[in-house]
């Protein structure tokens, strides 16, 4: 089946430009990080102590995660609650990174990522799936940009949901940590595949960068 693996760092505009390019393509786009972050979710809420990995992978066993797609919207529910919303705080951001390096928890995923690839054509987003989840996906797409510019833009998406509660600093600050730690952990590690081909967006529009991968997707599918 075909299927676009499109990993880089925080903010690079990967889910944009993602649902953009599904959409025009007629394929199936799937946040990888959604998972990781409805987990991350609900351990905070039972006060889980994420540092115990041994804590994590129980509380993993009792988590009730479901994931249904909607006109191409991918949304996230614990039980019957709907958490898609819930799940995009700076807070879960930096709780799912601590417990994505978790083997039970990228264990559990694999499974869950790999079975969508097998139903539907998808755009999948992440950080390990040209390494990791889809090694042999036809094309590959490493989208990054300038850590400033990444967190300029993650600074502007806080802004419009809580105005004055953050800043630019303390953005760029928070997103170079979680690259630093999604980098540098032992398993499925934040990497540029080999056969990836990388897209810079830090000087373009997501309109731009929606083009080039639908225009890379489209000639991967004649090959
Ligand atoms: O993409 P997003 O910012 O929602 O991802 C949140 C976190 O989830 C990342 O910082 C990373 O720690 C983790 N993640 C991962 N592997 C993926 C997707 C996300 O480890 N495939």
């Amino acid at each position: 089946m075909f299927a676009i693996a499109l990993d880089g760092p925080a903010g690079a505009g990967k889910s944009t430009i993602a649902k953009m390019a599904a959409t025009r393509l007629g394929m199936h786009y799937v946040d990888t990080g959604a998972m990781y972050r409805t987990l991350a979710y609900d351990m905070l809420r039972h006060h889980v102590d994420i540092h115990q990995e041994n804590a994590v992978a129980c509380a993993l066993e009792q988590i009730q995660m479901k994931i249904i797609y909607d006109e191409n919207v991918q949304r996230m529910f614990l039980g019957e609650e709907e958490v898609t919303d819930q799940i995009r705080t700076p807070e879960v951001g930096e709780a799912t990174s601590t417990i994505a390096v978790y083997r039970a928890v990228r264990d559990k995923l694999l499974t869950v990522q790999r079975d969508l690839a097998q139903k539907y054509e998808v755009i999948m987003d992440g950080r390990d799936i040209g390494t990791t989840i889809l090694p042999d996906a036809p094309l590959k797409v490493f989208l990054t940009a300038d850590a400033a510019e990444r967190g300029k833009r993650r600074f502007l998406e806080l802004e419009e949901k809580e105005p004055g509660m953050h800043t630019l600093e303390e953005t760029i600050r928070a997103i170079k940590e979680r690259d630093e730690r999604d980098m540098n952990r032992e398993i499925a590690p934040l990497r540029q595949a080999a056969d990836a081909v990388v897209l810079d967006t830090t000087y373009m529009t997501a309109q731009q960068a929606a083009d080039a991968l639908v225009q890379m997707a489209q000639e991967a599918r004649s090959r």
